[in-house]
């Protein structure tokens, strides 16, 4: 099928409706009816496109929509999606009344921030919903909780400020099966929603758990759950599995919503004891079948992937050979019967019995499943199937 819709493209990503509408049903039952579930569509969508994910994800079931910056939250109502979409990251004063416009929500933790919200909201007659983002521990992002009473007290005197939601994130879930950090940190977070109460004030919508959490730390769930990984079928880390495992949940099943093929360019013969690539780091042992594929570096293909990784051609692995250039690598087709230009292969996801996976990958190139994904170039075709 995608052979007759990609016939003219040398590379693209699919897109599994289905895939992504199975994970958000997970995690909706994870979360029950009345959480609400925002999908982080930050980085492109982790890689699988910004506005082709926020719609799908939107259909399936999610109530808002998380962005790292004001230009993403724009894109999003440019494409005609209304739903509620909260800025995670910094905004910067010349862009709070734009974002503004595009009613988006704030993430919020210093006052100059707050009152050019203040400001800008009351020259548009609005008003600016905002989240106070509270260190906990991970020490990126947050106000202190020792400043927070009055950071509040201040917000609610400024005009056109709604504080709708109080949030925190963990910085050590991912990386270990532990949960003492988190514990601390949510304690924390817990703590600071209290003090907030006493001075008299009540935010509405608290919010803490990623997906790691949402799995392995149900008792962070509190109002929303931030779903980014976890909504594209991947798991956090290995060590997330495990907990999962250990704290004998029934079996969670997440399936990779991503594929990544390209096509065959150029099939050539190659002798034994032939190099290829720049700084010939792959000598030929065998006379050789070698396919040229027109992806490299440029378009995410890590290249720490060089003589690591492989491809799937016609439902089988073929090993890629020397190093990845920025917009092509080889891989080796020798045993691969009828390997031909023009034929499909599959960078990441599965083709016929075989996968390779976006974490396979990470484990070759020294990183995360994460950046993998998110260093998918935005040039890609990406197709929803
Ligand atoms: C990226 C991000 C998330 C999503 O994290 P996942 O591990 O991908 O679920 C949640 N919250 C914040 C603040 C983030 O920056």
């Amino acid at each position: 099928m995608t052979e007759k819709i990609n016939g003219r493209l040398w590379q693209w990503i699919e897109i599994d409706r289905k895939a992504l509408f199975s994970n958000v049903r997970r995690f909706r039952a994870l979360a029950g009816p009345r959480r609400r579930l925002l999908a982080v569509v930050k980085a492109n969508g982790y890689g699988h496109g910004l506005i082709e994910i926020a719609r799908l994800a939107l259909s399936a079931g999610v109530d808002w929509l998380g962005v790292h910056s004001a230009d993403e939250g724009s894109a999003l109502r440019a494409a005609g999606l209304d739903a509620p979409v909260l800025i995670l990251g910094p905004t910067a004063p010349g862009r709070l009344e734009y974002a503004l416009r595009d009613d988006l929500r704030f993430t919020v933790y210093d006052r100059e921030t707050a009152e050019g919200l203040s400001q800008a909201a009351v020259r548009l007659r609005t008003r600016a919903r905002v989240h106070i983002k509270i260190e906990t521990g991970t020490n990126r992002q947050g106000l202190r909780v020792a400043d927070l009473t009055a950071f509040v007290r201040r917000l609610s005197r400024l005009p056109g400020i709604e504080i709708e939601g109080l949030s925190s994130h963990f910085a050590n879930i991912e990386d270990t099966t532990s949960l003492d950090y988190p514990k601390r940190q949510l304690a924390q977070f817990v703590e600071a929603a209290a003090l907030v109460r006493k001075a008299g004030f009540e935010i509405p919508l608290r919010h803490m758990a990623a997906t790691a959490a949402a799995i392995v730390y149900p008792e962070s769930q509190f109002g929303l759950i931030r779903l980014g990984i976890g909504l594209y079928g991947l798991w956090p880390s290995k060590e997330t599995y495990l907990s999962c495992r250990l704290r004998k949940r029934k079996p969670f099943v997440l399936k990779p919503v991503l594929s990544w093929r390209a096509r065959i360019a150029q099939v050539k013969r190659v002798p034994k004891g032939a190099f290829i690539g720049y700084g010939c780091t792959f000598r030929t042992t065998r006379p050789t079948r070698l396919a040229v594929i027109p992806v490299g570096y440029a378009d995410g293909y890590d290249r720490g992937l060089s003589n690591a990784a492989h491809v799937l051609i016609r439902g089988k692995r073929a090993a890629v050979r020397g190093r990845i250039a920025m917009n092509f690598f080889t891989a080796d087709v020798t045993d691969i019967p009828g390997a031909a230009a023009g034929d499909a292969v599959t960078l990441i996801g599965r083709d016929g019995r075989e996968t390779v996976s976006a974490e396979s990958l990470a484990a070759l190139a020294g990183t995360i499943g994460y950046e993998i994904l998110a260093r998918l170039s935005p040039a890609i075709p990406r197709r929803v199937v």
